[in-house]
C-alpha cells in the first residue's frame, strides 16, 4: 500500500509518529519528505494495513495537520524492516514552516525532573513544542535555516535527533544545557534611565550591568519581580516587559515609562486555577486559554480579582494567557505570589521589540532588569488576542502560535498573490492555488519602523512559501501606505528585492473596496463564495463614492458587491481629529438630529469638558461640506460614549467605543428607536432619535448603564430589522457579520441572537479578526475569485 499524506505534515513529527506505527503493527515499507508533504508505503497483513491506515488518520501527531490522504495499492516487496528515508526535493518546496508552540507536557514534566538532564533547562523542546515560525530564515525548515544554526548538537542530543523512535527525531531547535542557548539576567548598576550605555544582549558582561548566568538568572529574576521592579523578558515572538500586577505603584510606574496611557495590559498566570481566580471562563473559553498556541484570552473580570487598577483601568475585561515557553514556565514557578504583567515590550505606538540590540536600547528607559538569551528571534509576533462571547470565540489579533498558518481559499488563486491588507491593524497576505497565508499582525503602517518590517514581512513570507506574485491586490484608499506599496510594486522597479532573475516583470494590480474585503474575509475562511448580505460596522474604510464608508449593508459574493443599505451619513468635523476626540462626533450626531432652529446645545454630561464657543464652532462645521461625510458605525458609538459621559479625548481608536460597552447594564431590557427607511432601494438606519433620547434621558438622571444598554439594544434591533427586510427581498438566508465594531461583546451577541431567531444564518470571523487585520484575506478571497 502506497499512501501520499498532504497537509502540514513537515517538522511536527510526522516521519517517527509512521516509523513507530507502522514497527508496532509488524509492518515494512519506508516514509520520507518530498516537496508535496509525505509519502510512505507499507506492507503486511492486510489487516494491520487497514489498521495503520485508520489510526493514521485518527491520531496523528498533535502538531499534524492531516489535509488528504491519497492511498493506492502496490506491489508489495517482501520487506519487513521500516526506513525512514531521506527526502526527496525535486521542484518548488511545498513545506509549510509550522506556528510556534507551547511547551508540551512531556517536556514540562522532564523540565521539572532534578534526574533529567534538561532539569530547569529554559530551551527544552521537542518535535511537539517549541519554537517554529519565529526562528525559521528560510526554507526548507531545517535546523542549518533556523536561528539554532550556531547551535551544535552535543553527542547525546544528535543521537536524539537522529533517532526515528525518539521523541526529539529531527526536532530542529533541539538543545540541551551543555550544546544549547543560555539565558541570563542583566541588571543595570545604575538607576534606570540614569546610564548611557549601549549592551549587546550577546555580551553579558557589558559595562555597567551586572549578569547572572545559569541556573540563577530566572530565578533571580522572580527575585526582582517580588521586590515590585520591572523586568524586560525575551519571551518567544518578542520582549515582554513584565511587573506584579497586583502592586498597583509598580504597574503604574510601567505603564508612565511606556507612555502607554489607558491600554489594559495583558496578564500570565501559572496555571488554569490561577486564571479562573481572575476571569469567568466557560468550558471553551478554558479550552482557549489551553490551547497549544496560547493566546491572550479576554474575558469578564470576577469581582474582587486580584489586579492593580492600573492593569486595566476602567475596563470590565481582564486579558489573561498561560505560559507558553518553558522560561515562562520557569519564571511563573519561581515568582509564586500573583499574576504577573506581561505586555508587549515597546514604547506606546512602536512596534514590539525582538532584536537584542534594538530591545536593550529602546527599554532601557522601561525596565530595571533583562532576562534575555541567545537564540535570535528571527520574526517578531505579537501575542495573539482572543476575545470570549457566547457567539463563539472572537479573533482581536492573529499571529504568535497561529501564523503562519494556512487558510484555504475557496475559489484557488489562479496565479500567485500578494495582498496588501489596510493601514491600522495591518497584515498582508501571500496565495497560491487554494493556500493563503496570512502575515501575522503588522501594526500601524504610518509607524516608520512598523512599515519597514511590513516590507521585509511580505520578502520572507515570499521565500517561506515559493510564492512570485504576478498580481497585487490592494485597497481602494489612494492614501493608504499599502496601496502606495502595492502601486510601486507593480511599478517594478528592478533594484528591490522582490523581482527575480528575469528582471522585473508585469504585475497585475487589483484594487478592493474595503468592506467588501471584510465581506469576503468571512465568507472565504467558512469555505463559502455567497452571495450573502453583510453587516460590515467598521472605523472607516473608503467607499466607492469617496467618502468614508462604515455602517454598511452590502449584498455579495466573492467577486462584486452592491450596497444596499448604511448607516445615516453625518459630517466628520475635523477629519481624523474626530477619531480622537469623539466630543466632536456627538456635536456631528446631535447637530444631524437637532430638530428646530440654531444649533444643538451642549449636553450635560460634555459641558466640563467642552467649552461652548468650541462646541459652537464645531456644531457649525458638523453643518458645512468642508467636513467630509461619513457612515461609520465606530464613530456613531463614539459620539454616543461623549454623551454618556466617557472620555471627550481618547488616546487610541475605539477608546471611548470600548468605554460605552463596558458602561452596558446587561440587567436591562429597554432599547431606543432607530428609524429604519427605504429611499430609491437603498435602507437608511438613523440613529439620530437614539443620540437624542440618550442625551435626554442621561440629563434626566437615567443612570448610564441603562443609557448604554438601550443604544445597543435599539442599534442591534433596527439592523436586525434591515437584514430581514433585504434578505427578504433578495431571497438571502445568510447573514455575514463583520468589520472593527463587532469587537464590541454586547453588540455581536444580540445581533447573533436576534439574526438567528428571525431564521437567518449567521456568519462571523473566527480564524481572522473581524477587524483591519482580516482585510488582506478578504482581498485575496476576491481577487482569487476575480481571476478564475
Ligand atoms: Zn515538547
Ligand atoms: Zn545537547
Ligand atoms: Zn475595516
Amino acid at each position: 500500500m502506497r499512501t501520499r499524506v498532504e497537509g502540514v505534515v513537515q517538522g511536527v513529527g510526522f516521519r517517527p509518529h509512521v516509523y513507530r506505527l507502522a514497527r508496532e503493527l509488524d509492518l515494512g515499507g519506508y516514509v520520507l519528505n518530498d516537496e508535496r508533504g509525505v509519502l510512505l508505503e507499507v506492507e503486511g497483513s492486510s489487516q494491520s494495513v487497514d489498521r495503520f491506515l485508520k489510526r493514521l488518520v485518527a491520531e496523528p501527531p498533535p502538531l499534524a495537520r492531516i489535509e488528504r490522504i491519497l492511498p493506492e495499492a502496490v506491489t508489495a516487496t517482501g520487506t519487513d524492516s521500516f526506513e525512514i528515508l531521506p527526502s526527496v526535493r525535486t521542484g518548488t518546496p511545498q513545506a509549510l514552516v509550522s506556528p510556534d508552540t507551547a511547551t508540551c507536557a512531556e517536556c514540562l514534566a522532564e523540565m521539572n525532573d532534578p534526574r533529567d538532564r534538561r532539569h530547569r533547562y529554559p530551551f527544552i523542546n521537542c518535535t511537539n513544542c517549541g519554537p517554529r515560525f519565529t526562528i525559521a530564515t528560510g526554507v526548507p525548515y531545517d535546523r542549518p535555516l533556523t536561528t539554532m544554526a550556531g547551535f551544535a548538537m552535543c553527542e547525546r542530543c544528535l543521537a536524539e535527533y537522529e533517532d526515528p523512535g525518539d521523541r526529539r527525531f529531527h526536532a530542529q531547535p533541539n538543545a540541551c544545557p551543555v550544546c544549547g542557548p543560555r539565558a541570563w539576567l542583566l541588571q543595570q548598576d545604575s538607576p534606570v534611565g540614569g546610564g548611557s550605555h549601549r549592551g549587546g544582549a550577546s555580551n553579558g558582561d557589558a559595562n555597567g550591568d551586572r549578569a547572572i548566568g545559569g541556573q540563577g538568572a530566572v530565578q533571580a529574576a522572580a527575585e526582582l519581580l517580588a521586590k515590585g521592579l520591572i523586568v524586560a523578558v525575551k519571551s518567544l515572538g518578542g520582549y515582554h516587559l513584565a511587573c506584579r500586577a497586583d502592586f498597583q505603584v509598580a504597574v503604574a510606574v510601567l505603564r508612565a515609562r511606556k507612555h502607554r496611557e489607558d491600554r489594559p495590559f495583558a496578564l500570565m498566570v501559572a496555571d488554569l486555577s490561577a486564571a479562573e481566580a481572575l476571569i469567568e471562563l466557560d468550558a471553551p473559553a478554558r479550552a482557549l486559554l489551553q490551547d497549544r498556541a496560547r493566546p491572550i484570552v479576554i474575558a469578564r473580570r470576577r469581582g474582587g480579582a486580584g489586579v492593580a487598577e492600573a492593569v486595566a483601568p476602567g475596563c470590565p475585561d481582564l486579558g489573561v494567557m498561560l505560559p507558553y515557553t518553558p522560561l515562562h514556565h520557569l519564571l511563573l514557578a519561581d515568582f509564586a505570589q500573583a499574576p504577573l504583567v506581561m505586555t508587549s515590550g515597546n514604547r506606546s505606538e512602536e512596534p514590539i521589540a525582538f532584536d537584542d540590540e534594538d530591545a536593550l536600547t529602546r527599554l532601557r528607559e522601561i525596565a530595571d532588569a533583562f532576562l534575555v538569551h541567545d537564540r535570535l528571534i528571527h520574526m517578531r509576533t505579537d501575542d495573539s488576542v482572543l476575545r470570549h462571547t457566547t457567539a463563539g470565540a472572537v479573533m482581536m489579533r492573529r499571529s504568535r502560535g497561529y501564523v503562519p498558518g494556512a487558510i484555504a481559499l475557496p475559489v484557488p488563486a489562479p496565479r500567485p498573490l500578494l495582498a496588501c491588507g489596510a493601514e491600522l491593524k495591518s497584515t498582508f497576505c501571500v496565495a497560491k492555488d487554494e493556500h493563503a497565508w496570512v502575515s501575522h499582525h503588522i501594526g500601524d503602517l504610518k509607524n516608520f519602523e512598523t512599515l519597514l518590517s511590513f516590507r521585509e514581512g511580505v520578502a520572507h513570507f515570499q521565500r517561506l512559501f515559493a510564492v512570485t506574485p504576478e498580481v497585487v491586490v490592494h485597497d481602494l484608499h489612494p492614501d493608504y501606505l499599502s496601496t502606495g506599496y502595492a502601486l510601486e510594486r507593480a511599478a517594478g522597479n528592478p533594484a528591490r528585492d522582490w523581482t527575480d532573475s528575469s528582471g522585473a516583470r508585469l504585475i497585475e494590480l487589483i484594487a478592493v473596496q474595503h468592506h467588501h474585503a471584510h465581506l469576503a474575509a468571512c465568507l472565504a475562511e467558512h469555505g463559502e463564495t455567497g452571495p450573502a448580505l453583510g453587516v460590515i460596522f467598521d472605523g472607516s474604510g473608503y467607499g466607492t463614492d469617496g467618502t468614508a464608508w462604515g455602517g454598511e449593508l452590502l449584498v455579495g459574493d466573492l467577486c462584486d458587491f452592491e450596497r444596499t443599505g448604511h448607516l445615516r451619513a453625518v459630517r466628520l468635523p475635523g477629519g481624523d481629529r474626530a477619531v480622537n476626540e469623539p466630543w466632536r462626533m456627538a456635536c456631528a450626531w446631535l447637530t444631524a438630529a437637532h430638530q428646530g432652529e440654531g444649533l444643538p446645545p451642549l449636553p450635560a454630561a460634555l459641558s466640563g469638558q467642552v467649552t461652548p464657543e468650541r462646541w459652537e464652532t464645531i456644531a457649525r462645521l458638523s453643518r458645512s461640506e468642508l467636513a467630509p461625510l461619513t457612515t461609520s458605525v465606530g464613530r456613531l458609538f463614539d459620539g454616543v460614549a461623549a454623551v454618556c459621559g466617557a472620555r471627550a479625548v481618547v488616546n487610541y481608536e475605539g477608546q471611548a467605543a470600548i468605554e460605552l460597552e463596558g458602561m452596558v447594564d446587561s440587567a436591562e431590557r429597554g432599547s431606543y428607536s432607530i428609524e429604519v427607511s427605504e429611499r430609491a432601494g437603498m435602507i437608511e438606519l438613523d440613529p439620530g432619535p437614539a443620540v437624542l433620547a440618550a442625551v435626554r434621558e442621561g440629563a434626566a438622571g437615567v443612570p448610564r448603564g441603562t443609557v448604554a444598554a438601550r443604544f445597543h439594544s435599539g442599534l442591534a434591533q433596527a439592523t436586525a430589522d434591515a437584514c430581514a427586510r433585504i434578505a427578504d427581498g433578495r431571497g438571502l438566508d445568510t447573514v455575514v457579520l463583520s468589520g472593527g465594531v463587532f469587537q464590541n461583546r454586547v453588540l455581536l451577541e444580540s445581533m447573533v441572537e436576534r439574526l438567528r431567531s428571525i431564521g437567518l444564518r449567521v456568519l462571523v470571523p473566527r480564524l481572522l479578526p473581524p477587524n483591519d487585520g482580516g482585510i488582506s484575506y478578504g482581498q485575496a478571497a476576491v481577487a482569487a475569485a476575480r481571476l478564475s
